[in-house]
């Protein structure tokens, strides 16, 4: 898996103060896309090994004021960045289990929960925005997201209720 960057104490992408990564890769190819460098999964630098301590590291020294995990792109539920992801979450999670995790999907809820391999990602995370980016719907008031279509959902409520539970609207 590649990435295109890493935002440390980012504030833009999701609640609080947050690591947001930046994956490369992605199938959605939606119109007037922000980032679409990110599209090819070769885009930037490979995630490796030291690019998770890094991460670690830095969530270990700033523990307190940081409140969670953000993870974009590109698309996280590309297929490539899956395992890699679902590897690292385990890690994170292991040593924050108080942190929450947010994530962007190219993917409408419907379509995740219909993919075991999709979920096996999902639901390891905390809140999920979903859909592709319509520039048709386009709003720079939303908060999180680009478009009307795209809904931030609380993943754990939805799955348990298995009802799609927004976070917000
Ligand atoms: S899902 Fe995101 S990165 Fe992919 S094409 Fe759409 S807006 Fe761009």
């Amino acid at each position: 898996m590649n990435y295109s960057g890493i935002k440390y104490t980012d504030m833009i992408n999701g609640e609080g103060i947050r690591v947001s990564l930046f994956v490369s890769g992605c199938s959605h190819y939606c119109k007037d896309c922000f980032n679409s460098d990110t599209w090819d999964p070769n885009y930037g630098s490979l995630f490796t090994e030291e690019t998770e301590n890094d991460i670690l590291n830095y969530f270990k020294k700033y523990d307190k004021s940081i409140k969670g995990l953000s993870l974009l792109g590109g698309d996280p539920t590309y297929i490539s960045n899956i395992d890699p992801l679902v590897s690292f979450i385990k890690k994170f999670k292991n040593l924050f289990p108080e942190k929450d995790i947010w994530i962007w999907s190219g993917f409408t809820w419907e379509a995740i929960i219909e993919s075991p391999k999709l979920l096996s990602l999902i639901e390891l995370c905390d809140i999920l925005v979903d859909g592709k980016f319509r520039i048709e719907e386009k709003d720079l008031n939303l908060k999180w997201r680009g478009s009307k279509n795209q809904r931030i959902i609380n993943i754990k409520k939805s799955l348990e209720l298995k009802e799609t539970i927004k976070y917000i609207d």
